[in-house]
């Protein structure tokens, strides 16, 4: 049975029944536009919001519970859908939008806030609602946005079930949570609340997070359900369970939907129903595994099988004769090694930077950052140019933000040139576990997801702050922390890529850490033997203004010159550069890349100005107000990207004008009101006659 077949033979009686249910639950409801024959039922083809948008002419002012005109409404259109209205009651509705990441972005939420109580629950075309119930006096204040993929209603309305989305599926409330059948949004939690009106980024912060992808086994399981027939009930049961048992809740949930609702079977409300289902009966045994075996006899190759599935790997006699090295094939061996910073990191490997807490590793670490990010030498060591990223495991947002600020100030970079080329990651709110004490798999989730994020993201330098928070474990266990360190070089250095992974040395030892040797900080045998390159830093115990970067190890290459920093304006900075050569030296490059941005965004001004004038409309010289030149001009396509605001804009067209490329002149309006408007190219000779007419 078809999709269209259920709409023709849905009785259009439920719609009125429910429409008037929902009323006797305390909702006002309005009737909607349809879908008929896959388009929307006011008849254009282009309609932008199909099947939800309503009949009536003030659309959700209107909504009512009143009976009478219910049954009015339904009479005139028995196929309407039906429109729920929100904020009564303090009842809004949380809209989670799968296809804008909405289910990973709560999921997030839920990581950081716990569960919420279940309450009432509809699924949607693409996602679902959460109605909740707040403080009344809460309703203006609440935002209409929770984070990315998700859109909060306090007024207006949800399509509700059994109305019909344009995708052919029904709204379906879950069985047990169903406002049809009686149940009541529950009361929102107090997290909740403060999150609906919370006017920070808090959200949004959390949708930078490395957990914003799909857990690396679910990724796989979508993957894998590619190679399986949706319209096979068994392969479908089967698929569910399997999904189930993963312990990922809504998430798996969504996996399996997705790949469901390739089926002309799909119901959302048996779907549910049979989720709810599972894990109750004994007779399941059906995992993951069973899945992925399925989807391998069709054909799936699964790419992580060896390290995700099993304990320990297998390993052949051909494995290690593959291992057995070409000395024929290496042109020369002496060819240098590779180094995002020179001598300091190399690429393909874990760097280590010790140094006791609060000595100014992460700051040093963060504009190592900066100076990677950019191609800058750092304290005379060049670097290699490539995005970075760094992972804050102890520090929030406030406290990176305001290091990263200081830095750039004194640093003198325009923190938008690091746009896409940093991404400083917040992980201090999550579990920032990367490696955790387990028998199968140390590998936390968090650092496939990691993997993911620095592959999508093209990075190349990736800065771990720091190893206690993302190293679960015994630091004493040398096997373990050469684990983790293993780990880190296969799934994040490797391939091309380096990490530098700061570490905390204890205080008194970092005192005595030369005559210790490696000795000086916790644990530190085993991180000085795992890694191949070792920096520490150390304050001077003579002029505590002054810190030192000494290169205790070096496999790859020679050890550099210990560097010498010194703290100005709060910030670690090469001893010297602030005074006077390095800074004007860095201004220098700065200006010449900003003129060079101006040359270019002039040009594009001119033509700008110039196409206006072509098609005889004119161009205000107002700088105020909504009909300024900047609102004018700066949504036009082609726009200079660099141009961020009207000052910058007045500044370019007030050189533009002293170049002579553009002038202003006045003009008179058909209403005889005189305008200064700008016109391209250079000012004509004043005429006289006319200057003698305007007086
Ligand atoms: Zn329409």
């Amino acid at each position: 049975m078809s999709q269209e077949d259920k709409v023709v033979h849905l009785h259009p009686k439920i719609l009125l029944e429910a429409a008037l249910t929902y009323a006797q639950r305390g909702f006002r409801v309005l009737p909607l536009n349809s879908i008929r024959g896959g388009v929307c039922t006011c008849g254009n083809a282009q309609c932008k919001s199909p099947g939800k948008h309503p009949l009536t002419a003030r659309g959700a002012l209107e909504a009512s519970a009143d009976e009478i005109q219910i049954k009015g409404w339904w009479a005139q259109w028995p196929n309407a859908n039906i429109g729920l209205a929100m904020g009564d009651h303090g009842c809004v509705a949380i809209d989670v939008d799968t296809r804008n990441g909405g289910h990973l972005t709560w999921e997030a939420i839920l990581q950081v806030n716990g569960e919420p109580p279940e309450t009432a629950t509809q699924r949607t075309g693409n996602g679902w609602h959460y109605l909740f119930v707040i403080d009344d006096r809460m309703m203006p204040n609440i935002k209409g946005k929770l984070g990315s993929g998700i859109d909060v209603k306090a007024n207006g309305y949800i399509v509700a079930e059994p109305s019909i989305h344009h995708t052919g599926r029904r709204y379906a409330w879950d069985d047990g949570l169903d406002i049809l059948q009686g149940f009541t949004p529950a009361r929102a939690p107090i997290w909740l609340e403060r999150l609906l009106i919370e006017s920070g980024d808090v959200s949004n912060i959390k949708t930078n997070l490395g957990v914003m992808t799909l857990p690396v086994q679910l990724q796989e399981a979508a993957e894998a359900l590619e190679f399986l027939d949706a319209d096979d009930y068994e392969q479908w049961i089967q698929a569910g369970m399997a999904l189930h048992a993963t312990g990922m809740g809504d998430l798996a949930y969504q996996v399996w939907v997705e790949w469901a609702q390739k089926s002309s079977k799909f119901d959302h409300k048996i779907q549910r129903a049979r989720w709810l289902s599972f894990g109750k009966n004994k007779d399941v045994g059906v995992t993951i595994k069973t899945l992925f075996a399925r989807a391998q006899q069709e054909g799936w190759a699964n790419p992580m099988k060896n390290k995700e599935s099993q304990a320990e790997p297998e390993v052949t006699v051909n494995d290690l004769e593959k291992q057995i090295l070409n000395f024929d094939a290496f042109a020369n061996p002496f060819e240098p090694i590779e180094h995002f910073v020179d001598k300091w990191i190399p690429h393909n490997e874990v760097t280590l930077l010790a140094g006791h807490g609060g000595s100014g590793k992460s700051y040093v670490a963060l504009s190592l950052a900066i100076h990677v990010a950019l191609g800058r030498p750092f304290c005379g060591l060049s670097t290699t140019v490539a995005p970075v990223l760094f992972f804050s495991g102890e520090d929030g947002a406030q406290v990176v933000l305001r290091r990263f600020h200081s830095l750039c100030k004194n640093l003198m970079v325009d923190p938008k040139e690091l746009q896409g080329k940093l991404f400083l990651l917040d992980a201090s709110d999550i579990d920032p576990a990367l490696h955790r004490e387990s028998k199968t798999n140390t590998e936390t989730k968090l650092l496939g997801a990691l993997t993911q994020l620095v592959t999508d993201k093209k990075v190349g330098f990736v800065v771990i702050d720091n190893a206690s928070d993302t190293y679960d474990d015994d630091e004493i266990k040398r096997a373990k922390v050469r684990m983790f360190v293993r780990s880190l070089r296969s799934r994040i250095a490797r391939p091309g890529r380096a990490v530098l992974l700061l570490a905390h040395v204890n205080k008194v030892s970092a005192i005595n850490g030369r005559a210790a040797g490696a000795e000086d900080y916790s644990g530190s045998t085993a991180w000085h033997n795992s890694v191949r390159s070792r920096l520490t830093l150390n304050t001077d115990p003579k002029d505590d203004s002054c810190l030192t970067i000494e290169h205790l190890k070096a496999n790859l290459g020679p050890k550099a010159k210990t560097i010498q920093l010194r703290w100005n304006n709060g910030v670690p900075l090469e001893d010297g550069s602030f005074t006077d050569v390095g800074a004007q030296a860095a201004k220098a490059v700065m200006d010449a890349h900003r003129r060079k941005e101006d040359a270019e965004a002039k040009v594009v001004l001119v033509q700008l100005i110039k196409d206006f004038n072509n098609r005889g409309e004119q161009v205000t010289t107002s700088n105020t107000g909504g009909f300024s030149v900047w609102h004018l001009l700066n949504k036009r396509t082609g726009f200079p990207k660099t141009v961020k605001s009207s000052s910058d804009l007045m500044d370019l067209l007030a050189q533009l004008q002293a170049e002579g490329s553009i002038y202003r002149t006045v003009f008179k309006t058909k209403d005889r009101k005189l305008k200064e408007v700008f016109v391209a190219g250079s000012a004509p000779m004043p005429d006289k006659n006319e200057e003698k007419d305007e007086k």
